[in-house]
Parts: C-alpha cells; structure tokens; sequence
C-alpha cells in the first residue's frame, strides 16, 4: 500500500494551519490578461487558493489569517515537469566504458539500459529522493514521472510513491513495460502498472496520479503490447511512451510491420486522450495527424534532445495542428526554466532562423499545455495557473528585473533573467516544502550523503555489466 500522507515526524504539515494568507508579492497567475498582479496576495484554504487579490483588501478581509509576506518577490505557481525519470539520478559524472558513444541506440544500450540494471530499490529510493530535493529548490511542483528498475521491479512504484509523498509534491508515475528483460520482465512490468494504478485508484490522497508505462515501440513485441492494452482496461488510463526518440524506432516498426510506429501503435490502440508521447521527432505528417486526431499528448524535452543529438521535433508545426505538446525535462535537473531557455535557443540554432519558438510558444507549452496535462491526471485540481479553487502549489521568486516587467514580456524575462537559484519557497497543497531555501520536508544532507555512497556501488555494478 502507499503510505499516508506527510508523516508529521518529516515536519511538513505548516504549523497545523488550514489557512495561510501570502501577501506583498508580485502574483503571477498565468490567466489571461490580468497575469501580474502588483502588490497581490493569495489566500490558501485547505490546500487550494481561496482568494487571490491586493494585499491591504485581503489582509482586511482576512485579519486573523496567518500571514506570509513574499517581501516583493514573484508569486507564481509551481512549475509542471511533463516527462522526467527519477531513476536516472545516479549518472550524473559516471564514466562510460569504451569510445566515445556515437549515437542514441548506443546510448541506451551502453549507458541506460545498464544503469538501470545496476539499481536495487534503495537506489530506486534515493534516486528518487535526490530528484525531489531538486525539484523543491527549482520550484517543480508536479512531475510526470516514467521508471525502470529491471532488477527491482515489483514494488518499485510505491518505493517511489512513498519518497513523493515525503517529499510532498505532486507525481504521476508508471513503470516502463519492455521486452529487453525476456518475457517475465515484461509480465513484471506489467503487474507494477496494474498494482500501482489500483493502489492510486483506493486512496483519496491528491499528491500521486499514474498512467501506464511503456518503454518504446521498438523494444516491446506486438504480443506484448496487446497484454499491456488488455492489463490496462478497466483501470481508467492511457499510456506513456517513448516515440520516434531517433529515427530507429521509425525503421524498427517499418522493418517489423511495415508500418510506421504511430500508425502501429495507433492500431494496437495505445493513443488516446489519456496518453502520453515523449519526443515526437522523427514523426511524419501523417503520424502527426493521428497524434492531433487522437488527442496524444506530446512531450518536448530539448536539453535532453540536444544531448542525445537526435533532432529537433517540430514542435511549432504540432501546435499549430492542435496538438498539445508539452514540456519535460527527460531527468535533467528539475530546474524547468533550463528547459524554457533551451527550447527558446535549440530551435533558433537548429533552423539558422531566430524567429523559430518564441516566448509565447514557450508559455504555450510550459504553462498551458503542461497546466492540461496535470489536469487530465488531477481533474479535480487545477495545477500550473493561480486560480481561485485551483491547487496551493505556489513558488516565490527572488527575480527584481532591472528593466519592466509586464504580462507582455515575462516569458523574456523567465529566459533571460531567471536563474534556477531565484526559487526561495516552495508550497505545495499549502503545504511549505521549503521556505527561504530552507528545506523542511527532505533532510538534504542525510540524502546527498547516502546517495553518494549508494551511486558508488551503482557505478561499479555498471562497470561489470559493461565488462559482460
Ligand atoms: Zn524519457
């Protein structure tokens, strides 16, 4: 089972207050028109925003409402990731055996698809808890999360689900079904999906959501992927997937069903309103139809894309046929306005053309978008805007700009001015996870040291996979 809640030994619930009245910040609320509010306050009420409004009215109204004063800083709302892997924490500086890796199957085969067979679930564990400290200090609210532990399946997402909840930000999180780890991997995988989805379904909690991971077309058989669309009825979700990443999952479907993969998994009925496709570069224009037809969620992760070397999606074409793409960060840092800068720069320099993906097709995604992918997995909690009824998922940030700042030019002002190191406090359900940089729910310390001696004995599992 998931655990309960924000264990009170873990400090998390503020002071045991329902309310809390944040006043003196500049309130950014994404919605239309009215997005800065100047000298603005929020009311928190159980969880979710009660009143947004000038600070001297609410405080009136309000008087004896404890109060947070954001000293002038930005109050926005906690950033959505739409595609991350917590699994994938212990690569950072790790070396990779042999030259140079020269393309992307290399790369899964020689550095993902070894590192995570090297994890136990106390690596699945802190892996976990290193990208949820990191989330915190950078703001990152709600995660869409996509795992693989081949050798620490079973139980692997209540492992994960428990860390969120200590944590306590919000996650929607799957297993990644695969046909690389022999038929009872893929069974394994299978049975993760459907005992997490269940145990999700039976708690009333608001922080964990998930969907039904699956690794790539190109790694999972046609059999196997009918057992997860038949494992995956009745549970009420669509699917997560890897998708024409690089152009071998393209050739791989052609070669094996003479059919390209959106059209193959189009018909093994894995698209959906529900569902979810990370990457999208190599698609075509028929494929990107089906996406639109089938109203697929897309996921844009740039910095991931550029280090992979695998292209550059068509991002403005999939908005302009109606597709929502959205932005991830594929388990880079949580620091979601890395991505809103690399998006900005990659299409510019990809195209030798700088009117490529401007500010508003970055809002478009990081905040629109991925605001709708949230509320697909918490429709009842409208997460990534300040609305009155929606979600206490709130950020301050230290960013005072030396030149104006308008509702007009704030997404400029997030790509050139905002630095990850801005992100001073954290509320998340009202709940303070972190206030003046000062973690409250994770103990920062205990975990980096931990997962240091951890990711030691990750490395050297690696290693000797490497060797074989
Ligand atoms: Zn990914």
């Amino acid at each position: 089972m998931i655990g309960r809640l924000l264990d009170p030994a873990t400090g998390a619930r503020i002071n045991g207050m329902s309310e809390l009245l944040i006043t003196n910040g500049r309130v950014v609320t994404w919605v239309g028109g009215e997005e800065i509010l100047e000298n603005g306050a929020l009311l928190v009420r159980d969880g979710r925003i009660a009143a947004i409004g000038e600070s001297n009215t609410l405080a009136s109204a309000y008087p004896d409402v404890a109060s947070l004063d954001a000293g002038g800083q930005l109050v926005m709302p906690g950033n959505i990731c739409a595609h991350t892997h917590f699994y994938g924490a212990f690569a950072r500086g790790m070396a990779i055996p042999g030259p140079a890796m020269k393309d992307f199957p290399d790369i899964l085969e020689r550095l993902w698809w070894r590192l995570d067979r090297a994890l136990t679930e106390e690596d699945v564990r802190y892996s976990a808890l290193v990208c949820l400290v990191d989330a915190i200090k950078h703001g990152t609210t709600t995660l869409i999360d996509h795992h693989a532990s081949p050798n620490a399946i079973e139980g692997s997402l209540a492992v994960i689900a428990r860390a969120v909840e200590s944590a306590g930000v919000r996650a929607a999180l799957c297993y990644e079904v695969t046909d690389r780890n022999g038929a009872e991997g893929a069974q394994a995988g299978i049975d993760e999906n459907v005992r997490f989805l269940q145990a999700v379904k039976e708690q009333d909690g608001s922080l964990l959501a998930g969907t039904f991971g699956l690794h790539a077309s190109l790694s999972l058989s046609e059999e196997t992927l009918a057992d997860c669309v038949a494992a995956a009825k009745g549970l009420d979700t669509g699917f997560h997937i890897h998708v024409a990443e690089h152009e071998v999952d393209e050739y791989d479907s052609l070669n094996k069903y003479g059919r390209r993969t959106i059209d193959h998994l189009a018909l093994a009925g894995i698209l959906g309103p529900k569902s979810i496709v990370a990457h999208a570069v190599h698609v075509d224009a028929v494929e990107k139809n089906m996406l639109r037809d089938t109203s697929t969620w897309v996921t844009h992760q740039p910095r991931s894309n550029m280090n992979n070397a695998v292209g550059a999606a068509d991002i403005e074409g999939m908005l302009r046929l109606g597709i929502p793409v959205c932005l991830g960060n594929d388990g880079f840092s949580n620091n979601m306005w890395a991505e809103w800068k690399s998006v900005y720069l990659m299409h510019k320099a990809a195209h030798l053309d700088p009117r490529r993906v401007n500010g508003m097709d970055v809002v478009k995604m990081a905040i629109d978008n991925n605001s709708a992918l949230a509320g697909m997995f918490w429709p009842q909690l409208p997460q990534g805007k300040l609305t009155i009824g929606g979600a206490a998922d709130v950020i301050f940030v230290d960013y005072h700009p030396t030149t104006p700042l308008s509702s007009g030019n704030l997404p400029w002002h997030i790509i050139f001015g905002f630095e990850s190191s801005m992100v001073t406090t954290t509320i998340v359900a009202g709940q303070m996870l972190m206030r003046d940089r000062e973690l409250l729910t994770l103990n920062e310390a205990e975990i980096t040291a931990k997962s240091r001696e951890l990711a030691a004995g990750v490395w050297q599992r690696f290693d000797e996979l490497s060797r074989d």
